[in-house]
């Protein structure tokens, strides 16, 4: 888009949502379509380390005169905690981002069977459980053990895995490879994408990262911080805010919407537009598809 062009694109935009092909619970069209009822004109399909679901979330943008976003949500981790970065409109084809997302994929599959096998010491779940909740070649997540863990009537949903046995504390846990979010920033900027930190400032073990950590990030091309979102802190907003304006950042609102997976629905936060031309303009791996 250049200066003076008009914005083809209409709000309200959500440009954080998952579909089956990671740990949502809905196909990638049915997520466009959840997004639609809920008022949603502009939406990005970010599943985790996969885009896959690309192709069926357009298509179905598409025939809703949505605009659609291409996006993922990559893992990565500084030190023990755990970093989302988003990224959006980068070349999906870009051997190096590719090569990372397959190592991150290959290595969820292990670490989800070392969890299902602390787990089975002291419950009755087998590994076939899970791939019974997985769709396909989804990325294997905590959140599939944990459906699993409903199936066997062991906790009442997602929500009661992730304060019980999926949590740290419980010592079922086991961590995956991710890289750092300095490569997980780069790997996105240069295959032409908008690199965006997903949820930043959360409570408790995933509390904001150190502010030279952020600072060395920026630096490194961080476009900005997704800070409308249900589990950032309000301190923390306030905080993300300054350092988004000293620095002239983009700031995001989304719903991290995961179908029945999780509470968040469609539209709960919004992007403004002018934030959501800013990515379009910063862009150069994929261009968006216009509804
Ligand atoms: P993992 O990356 O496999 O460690 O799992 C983390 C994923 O679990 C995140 O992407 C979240 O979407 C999901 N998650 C985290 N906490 C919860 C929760 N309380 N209820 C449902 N899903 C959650
Ligand atoms: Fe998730
Ligand atoms: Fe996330
Ligand atoms: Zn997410």
């Amino acid at each position: 888009m250049t200066t003076g062009e008009p914005q083809r694109f209409a709000g309200p935009s959500d440009l954080h949502l998952h579909s089956n092909h990671s740990d949502g619970t809905e196909s990638p069209g049915r997520v466009v379509r959840q997004a639609h009822a809920h008022g949603i004109r502009t939406l990005a399909l970010t599943d985790h380390d996969r885009t896959t679901g690309w192709a069926e979330a357009g298509a179905v943008a598409a025939e809703l005169g949505m605009t659609f976003l291409p996006g993922m949500e990559l893992s990565a981790k500084h030190e023990w905690r755990s970093v989302h970065v988003l990224g959006y409109l980068f070349d999906p084809e870009d051997a190096d981002l590719r090569a990372e997302t397959e190592r991150i994929r290959d290595d969820r599959i292990g670490r989800a069977e070392r969890m299902v096998r602390n787990i089975s010491r002291d419950y009755d779940l087998s590994w076939e459980d899970v791939l019974a909740h997985t769709t396909g070649d989804a990325t294997v997540g905590r959140p599939h053990i944990a459906d699993a863990l409903v199936t066997r009537g062991i906790v009442r949903d997602r929500t009661e895995a992730f304060d019980g046995i999926l949590h740290p504390r419980e010592g079922y846990y086991e961590p995956h490879y991710a890289p750092d979010p300095l490569t997980a920033v780069r790997l996105i900027t240069d295959a032409g994408g908008v690199a965006i930190i997903a949820h930043p400032v959360t409570a408790g073990r995933d509390r904001m990262l150190p502010p030279e950590v952020i600072e060395r990030l920026i630096a490194a091309g961080l476009a900005g911080f997704e800070i409308d979102h249900r589990e950032n802190t309000e301190d923390g907003k306030r905080i993300l805010r300054r350092i988004a304006a000293d620095h002239d950042l983009i700031v995001t609102g989304s719903s991290d919407y995961h179908g029945t997976g999780k509470p968040n629905r469609p539209g709960e936060n919004t992007t403004a537009d002018d934030m959501v031309a800013r990515i379009i303009e910063r862009a150069t791996g994929t261009p968006p598809q216009f509804g």
